[in-house]
């Protein structure tokens, strides 16, 4: 039986790590906050926007950059493919405007919790309060995870400590020092969804209004705050 370690419970660790119990491996997931899915928990106004209806082709059209990239990722496992595991799971949902997909309860926990529920069903220990600190390579090969706890022996590791976005949820870009040290070539990184801090105040009084800006530039002075500086 293969012993994974999976680093971070993000939506792409619970699901990194659920799948390799169900696969029958033992799976130890290792957080660094006090709960997984911190993230996941405010996603799409604590909503959780899961997925969309739309065919793949939609998909990687709407997709930033090359999206053809994702053909591949899409052709194993679908937006069908991840609705019907989390209805298999137990958990109900229902399409929107635009083809967005929701939770039926409207709550972004109960994703959270669904997760949660299938990861005791496979037996997935969650190690909450612990920071992984390096990954441990031997004849090019993962052979263990240490944390500031603890070091564990694996057979292999995966990244999923997430991005730089949101520090408070627990990603503070630790999975990019962690792959450099076991000698990954990390790209520059940068801001995709951010906070924006004006001087102006006003700017507060009409939180939650979108539009669209096709002439007019707004005057306002703005300041980009990175995300990672935890302020
Ligand atoms: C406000 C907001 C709303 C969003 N709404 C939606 C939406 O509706 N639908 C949608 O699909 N996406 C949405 N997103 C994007 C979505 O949240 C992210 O794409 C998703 O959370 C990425 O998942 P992840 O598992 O890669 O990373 P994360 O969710 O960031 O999880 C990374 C995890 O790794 C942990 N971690 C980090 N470093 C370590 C370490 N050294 N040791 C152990 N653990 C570590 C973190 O604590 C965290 O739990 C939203 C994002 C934001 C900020």
């Amino acid at each position: 039986m293969k012993q994974i370690i999976v680093i971070g419970g993000g939506a792409a660790g619970l699901m990194a790590a659920v799948i390799a119990g169900r696969e029958g491996a033992r799976v130890i997931l290792l957080e660094k906050m006090n709960m997984v899915g911190k993230k996941m928990g405010i996603t799409g106004k604590g909503r959780c926007n899961i997925t969309n209806n739309a065919d793949m082709t939609e998909f990687i059209k709407n997709t930033p950059g090359n999206g053809k990239f994702l053909y591949g990722a899409y052709e194993r496992f679908s937006n069908e493919d991840l609705l019907e595991l989390l209805h298999s799971w137990g958990l109900k949902t229902k399409v929107e405007r635009g083809g967005r997909v929701f939770p039926e309860s409207d709550s972004a926990l109960e994703v959270r919790n669904t997760f949660m529920k299938i990861l005791k069903k496979y037996n997935v220990q969650v190690h909450l309060n612990e920071p992984v600190t390096s990954i441990t390579v031997k004849d090019d090969r993962v052979v263990g995870v240490t944390t500031d706890k603890e070091q564990y022996a694996c057979d292999a590791a995966i990244i999923c400590t997430g991005g730089a976005s949101y520090p408070l949820t627990g990603s503070t870009g630790d999975g990019y020092t962690l792959a450099k040290k076991i000698g990954h070539t990390i790209t520059d990184i940068r801001p995709s969804l951010v906070p924006i801090v004006t001087e102006e105040s006003w700017v507060k009084d009409i939180m939650g209004l979108s539009f669209v800006m096709l002439r007019y530039p707004l005057f306002l002075k703005i300041r980009y705050r990175p995300s990672n500086s935890g302020k």
